[in-house]
């Protein structure tokens, strides 16, 4: 049985003498700093000297270089990106660690892999949002919130667990539900919407596109057609909110046919095996391994792969329909 914590299991006032640093003021540090600090809690600061380092500061809050941060923080948010945490971990902040301090992460990987070996005086933690930061913040001044899967892996202040209740609850997850599972599995399970739903998606999109546009559809109608319209991000947020089954009476009869009919032949049970491989992967640490090596030479493969999908004349097109057509779901 799982458990999902909400705002009643959670007491706020464990925290009342920490001081939050959020280290790394972007997409989650950002969202996650104002929503803790509307709730009531000490919250600063600490990014390197950049965009961000000064949007903290119009934010209104004290911030620092990372160093300083952790030192003064009690409660430390690695809020960076992840291919940068370890380094910036081992240079700037493990000596300012303490028996009573706690870090937080908000993705498993470097611990769950073990780039990053904390040592057994500090809290570990994991707060990670199933959302985007800005719609962290965004859901959160809607009165809502983005669900969490937490997690502790090192209990050493024998308040662990409390503390992560209370900074769900100020992030705004505990509003929704926060879900208890462990590293491993936030890492795991991360990494494969990543790496099987997320490209099975814009693969299909893509080659449908490719497909179309050779056998003389017009570009831009098969852009409005296939997501451009908007209406693929409703129906996910349908299947989200409603059910995957249960959003199919929002089409209309042949819609529902259509789909179903094709369900099975468009992707058989048979790539199950295939889906298992991925998550084998996964498992084993092979994309870990890969992505570090990938790190260490400078992002070779990753620019081309970049390269190659900007140069695709999908990107073109887009642009087009874009003048003629504007879209506005947000
Ligand atoms: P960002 O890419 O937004 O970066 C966070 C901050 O780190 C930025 O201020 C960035 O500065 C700074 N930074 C970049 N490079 C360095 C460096 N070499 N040294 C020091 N600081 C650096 O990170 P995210 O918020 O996307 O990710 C943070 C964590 O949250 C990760 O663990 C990620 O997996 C997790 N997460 C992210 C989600 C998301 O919404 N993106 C969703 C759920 C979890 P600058 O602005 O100048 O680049």
């Amino acid at each position: 049985m799982v458990n999902v914590y909400h705002d009643k299991d959670a007491d706020l006032s464990i925290l009342e003498k920490e001081t939050i640093a959020v280290i790394g003021y972007g997409n989650q540090g950002r969202a996650q700093a104002l929503n803790m600090r509307d709730s009531g809690l000490k919250v600063i600061v600490g990014n390197i000297k950049d965009e961000s380092f000064n949007r903290a500061l119009e934010d209104g809050f004290e911030a620092y270089p990372i160093s300083e941060a952790a030192e003064k923080g009690t409660i430390l948010f690695i809020l960076l990106p992840d291919e940068v945490q370890k380094k910036v971990f081992e240079t700037e902040i493990s000596h300012h660690l303490k028996p009573g301090k706690a870090i937080v992460f908000a993705h498993g990987y470097n611990i769950h892999y073990g780039f990053i070996q904390p040592p057994s005086f500090v809290d570990v933690i994991l707060l990670a949002p199933r959302m985007v930061g800005k719609f962290v913040r965004e859901l959160f001044t809607r009165g809502s919130g983005a669900p969490v899967f937490l997690s502790v892996q090192n209990n050493a202040s024998g308040k662990a667990k409390e503390k992560t209740l209370a900074l769900a609850k100020a992030i705004g997850a505990a509003r929704v539900g926060a879900m208890e599972i462990s590293f491993a599995e936030e890492t795991e399970l991360d990494h494969f919407s990543e790496h099987f739903i997320a490209p099975v998606i814009s693969r299909a999109l893509i080659l449908s596109f490719e497909v179309l546009c050779e056998m003389g559809y017009t570009p831009e109608a098969v852009l409005l057609e296939l997501y451009a319209s908007g209406e693929l991000s409703e129906v996910a947020k349908a299947m989200a909110t409603d059910g995957i089954v249960a959003q199919l009476p929002f089409h209309s009869r042949t819609s529902q046919y259509g789909q179903l009919i094709y369900a099975e032949r468009v992707m058989p049970d048979s790539e199950k095996e295939f889906i298992r491989q991925i998550v084998r992967e996964i498992q084993e640490g092979t994309f870990a391994r890969e992505w570090q090596l990938e790190q260490y030479s400078g992002f070779p493969v990753f620019k081309k792969l970049l390269d190659k999908a900007f140069a695709h004349p999908i990107n073109e097109a887009e642009r087009k329909l874009k003048e003629k057509v504007s879209i506005n779901i947000r």
